[in-house]
């Protein structure tokens, strides 16, 4: 027998920097940083530490101004 609730329970779960929402993995977009540069890791396989988003415009369009304050630290 299939149980749905143990299933849901092998997919990773990552929270939006924006918004702090919890979602699974594969509905994120993954990207680093790269000499202060939002890089989009489509395949998933990029070197450092990675950040994830919705992939929504309203989390998108506050990427920037998310960077810049990590900046001014
Ligand atoms: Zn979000």
């Amino acid at each position: 027998m299939v149980n749905k609730a143990s299933n849901a329970g092998h997919i990773p779960s990552r929270t939006c920097v924006i918004c702090k929402n919890k979602d699974a993995k594969p509905n994120l977009l993954r990207f680093v940083i790269k000499n202060d540069i939002i890089v989009f890791d489509y395949k998933q396989k990029m070197q450092g530490r990675g950040y994830y988003c919705c992939v929504t415009s309203n989390c998108i369009n506050k990427l920037e101004k998310w960077l810049k304050k990590r900046k001014r630290k």
